[in-house]
C-alpha cells in the first residue's frame, strides 16, 4: 500500500475473480460460469467497418436499440431499462446510491456484495442461509436494509420461486429488494413479471452468462421509471459512457436473436441434468441447480482435494476456501464434451482416493 491510499479503504478486501489462465486452450475452463458457446451470429454481423468507424464518436445515450430490444423481450417500457458496464457496475450503483439503511444479504451468495458495501462504506447485515443452503424469506421480516438476493443463488445454484420473491416484497413496501438474476435464464422465471405490482423491486441482469458476452461487459437494471432514473443519476455522476459503442450493438443483436438464446440455454440445461445425474450416481451431493453451474461435494474427499486433482488433469473449477463450503466446488456447465472429460477425470480421481 502506498502512503497515498485513503486510510478509510485500507481494510478493503477486493473481490477475487476466478482464475483466467493464459493457456486456456490447454485447459478445460469450468471456473467462471462463462458460456461454452460463441456469441450469437448476429453479434458477428454488427462488428464491421461501419460500426468500428463510429468508435470515434461517444456512445449513444438515452434510449438505444439495446433498451428497445430489452423492452420488447420483456414487454416493458424502454424507460424501465438501465444499461451498465457489466452487471457488477449496476450492482455497484445499487450499493452506492440505493442503500440508505444499509444492505442485507446471505452469507453464501455473490462475493461482490460485501466488497461493494465496504467500498462505499455501507453497513451490511449478513443473513445466513439455512442448513441445507436454502434461503428462507421469513429471515428478512422486519429488516429495513436494502435486500440483495441472487436468484438463482451463487454458488449454491438454488432457485427461489417467484411466490417467495413476492412474499419478500410484501414484507415491507418501503424497503427496496434488488434481485440479481445473473442465472435466471437457466430454468427460473424472471421477477420482471412482478414489476407492475411492486415499485420496491429492482432487477439486475447480465449478458455474461446466458448471452455469451462476458468479455463485452454488459449488464442491465430493470425496474420502475423512477428507480431507473435514479440509476441514471448515479451513472451520469460517474461515467455516462460506461457502455461502449460496440457493446451496445452486440447487446441489442444478442437480445434480438431469441432463437439462438433459446438453443444455447436449453443445451446448458440438458447437459446440467445429465452431469448432475452422473455425479450423484458416483456419490456426489449436489443441491438442485437452476443455473449454468453445479455446486458439488465429492464423496470421500474435500472440495480442495477434488479441485486440485482436477487441476492436475487440466480441468479448472472454482473452490471457495471458506469453512461452510469446504467440501464443495462450483463447476460451470460447459459443452457436453467438456463435461464428459470432467466425468472421466472424476472416475480417475475417485478410483485413486
Ligand atoms: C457473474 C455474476 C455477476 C456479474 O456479471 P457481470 O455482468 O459479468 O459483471 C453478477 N451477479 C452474479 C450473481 C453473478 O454470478
Amino acid at each position: 500500500m502506498s502512503k497515498f491510499f485513503d486510510g478509510k479503504l485500507s481494510a478493503l478486501e477486493p473481490y477475487t475473480p476466478g482464475e483466467q489462465p493464459k493457456n486456456v486452450s490447454e485447459l478445460i475452463k469450468l471456473n467462471t460460469n462463462e458460456s461454452p458457446f460463441p456469441p450469437s451470429p448476429r453479434v458477428f454481423e454488427v462488428l464491421n467497418r461501419e460500426s468500428i468507424e463510429k468508435l470515434r464518436l461517444y456512445p449513444a445515450i438515452g434510449v438505444t436499440e439495446l433498451h428497445q430490444a430489452t423492452a420488447d423481450f420483456y414487454g416493458i417500457d424502454p424507460e424501465q431499462v438501465f444499461t451498465a458496464n457489466g452487471s457488477d457496475e449496476a450492482l455497484a450503483f445499487c450499493f452506492h446510491g440505493l442503500c440508505p439503511n444499509g444492505a442485507a444479504f446471505a452469507d453464501l451468495t455473490y462475493g461482490f456484495y460485501p466488497v461493494f458495501s465496504d467500498m462505499f462504506g455501507i453497513p451490511y447485515r449478513v443473513v445466513p442461509l439455512r442448513e441445507d443452503f436454502t434461503l428462507a424469506v421469513e429471515d428478512y421480516e422486519g429488516l429495513h436494509e436494502t435486500v440483495f438476493i441472487a436468484n438463482p443463488n451463487a454458488p449454491t445454484g438454488l432457485y427461489l420461486e417467484l411466490a417467495r420473491i413476492r412474499a419478500l416484497l410484501e414484507q415491507d413496501r418501503e424497503r427496496l429488494v434488488v434481485v440479481d438474476e445473473a442465472y435466471i435464464d437457466f430454468g427460473g422465471e424472471s421477477a420482471v413479471a412482478l414489476l407492475p405490482e411492486y415499485e420496491n423491486l429492482l432487477i439486475i441482469q447480465t449478458f455474461s452468462k446466458s448471452r455469451q458476452l462476458a468479455g463485452a461487459r454488459l449488464g442491465l437494471a430493470i425496474g420502475s421509471r423512477e428507480l431507473i432514473a435514479d440509476m441514471n443519476t448515479l451513472k451520469f455522476s460517474f461515467n455516462p459512457y460506461s457502455v461502449n459503442n460496440l457493446t451496445l450493438l452486440e447487446g441489442a443483436a444478442a437480445m434480438r436473436d431469441r432463437e439462438y438464446f433459446e438453443t444455447c440455454r436449453h443445451e446448458i440445461i440438458r447437459v446440467r441434468r445429465l452431469v448432475t445425474e452422473e455425479l450423484r450416481r458416483r456419490g456426489f451431493t449436489i443441491p438442485e441447480s437452476m443455473t449454468n453451474f453445479i455446486f458439488a461435494s465429492p464423496p470421500g474427499l474435500t472440495g480442495r482435494d477434488y479441485y486440485e486433482k482436477l487441476r492436475e488433469r487440466g480441468i479448472l473449477v472454482r473452490y471457495f476456501g471458506i469453512p461452510r463450503t469446504e467440501n464443495y466446488v462450483r463447476i460451470t456447465i460447459g459443452s457436453e464434451e467438456q463435461m464428459q472429460a470432467l466425468l472421466a477425470a472424476t472416475d480417475d480421481i475417485l478410483k485413486e482416493a
